[in-house]
């Protein structure tokens, strides 16, 4: 029988990091108890039971970081050889000359790495890991310069970096990155804990994105996309023509499902929320059993009337999740969290 299709999954490889990110989204990452260390034989294990289960157009790698698993390479090698597209979420603190050459063999399609200020100083008092800004820029500058179409710059806006957004773009742009991921400071784990300082209003929002925008004008050569739905009740996507935002959907075909190295599946991998395992249930079954659906129809009172609803969806519910810890409400930003 052929496998069900699934367009796009997260594999999450490990939970353990070696940065300790304040926005960090990870549901895990609460800091109340140790990580665990990668288990590169599960990790492996479950990409096959995925793999057996079905037909994964793209998978990406993520954490956790990544590159701890000593047998990323094998992981990749395992999807390529399946057909899979596959990508690389990564710090970039970790990303060896050997690591990228290998990546660049197997046909990676994208890398995407966090820098998130010009200046090192802010990057590193995000990421609280010194040193970090130096290793991340010159692993983006390596993989622009191997791999031009598959490397991301991955901006996340937050209160702290916000007025050197301009700054940063010029950085990124001098580091040959022509693809640059701007995404809010969407609250959940570690985030959870510094939301006060980190939470952008809306006029900061807004001129985050004018940032983003001008930028984008002045340098057509660049693609922008903004991948964490914000309600449009907040900010109103129109004045950024050349900002491509995505928006979530509750049809699984049309979003990136979460499975971790356990094999635990969630909506996606913001949800904290584990709706299967596939050492239980095939992952189709998973995703279309009818509570699944049943859970994720609910739509957040204040957006019942709303015209914009079948565009918006509520925001990111996802995070609605990690602080309400129900997907009925709309995205937390709305109430200034
Ligand atoms: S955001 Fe990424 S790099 Fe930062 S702590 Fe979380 S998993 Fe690690
Ligand atoms: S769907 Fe909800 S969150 Fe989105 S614009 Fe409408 S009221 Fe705002
Ligand atoms: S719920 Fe949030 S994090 Fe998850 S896919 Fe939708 S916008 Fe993205």
């Amino acid at each position: 029988m052929a496998r069900p299709v699934i367009g796009n999954i997260v594999f999450e490889l490990t939970e353990a990091c070696n940065q300790c990110c304040r926005f960090c989204y990870n549901y895990w990452r609460d800091g109340s108890s140790p990580l665990p260390p990668p288990d590169p034989g599960l990790a492996r294990k479950t990409l096959r039971r995925l793999l057996s289960q079905a037909s994964v157009g793209t998978l990406s790698f993520s954490g956790g970081e990544p590159m701890l698993l000593r047998n990323i390479h094998d992981l990749a090698l395992a999807a390529r050889f399946k057909g899979c597209h596959v990508n690389v979420l990564t710090n970039g603190t970790m990303l060896t000359e050997d690591a990228l050459a290998n990546f660049v063999s197997l046909g990676i399609g994208a890398i995407q790495i966090p820098i998130l200020s010009a200046d090192a100083s802010v990057h590193e008092y995000l990421t609280q890991l010194p040193g970090s800004w130096a290793k991340a820029t010159d692993a983006l500058r390596r993989v622009a310069s191997v791999m031009p179409n598959g490397a991301f710059a991955v901006l996340v806006i937050t209160a702290v970096n916000a007025p050197g957004v301009p700054q940063t773009l010029e950085f990124i742009r001098g580091l040959g990155v022509r693809k640059v991921m701007v995404n809010r400071f969407n609250i959940g784990g570690m985030g959870l804990k510094h939301t006060a300082e980190l939470v952008l209003n809306a006029a900061t929002l807004k001129q985050a994105f004018a940032d983003v925008e001008a930028f984008a004008c002045k340098y057509p050569d660049m693609r922008f996309v903004s991948g964490v739905c914000t309600p449009l009740c907040m900010l109103d996507v129109n004045p950024y023509p050349h900002i491509q935002f995505s928006w979530c959907s509750t049809d699984f075909s049309r979003r990136p499902v979460a499975v971790s190295y356990k094999g635990d599946v969630r909506f996606c991998n913001h949800s904290p929320h584990v709706i299967g395992n596939i050492w239980e249930r095939p992952i189709d079954e998973i995703l279309t059993d009818p509570a699944t659906v049943a859970r994720y129809a609910e739509v957040p009172a204040r957006c019942t009337d709303c015209p914009l609803l079948s565009r918006c969806n509520g925001g990111c519910r996802a995070a609605s999740e990690q602080v309400y810890g129900s997907f009925a409400e709309a995205d937390p930003i709305l109430n200034g969290c």
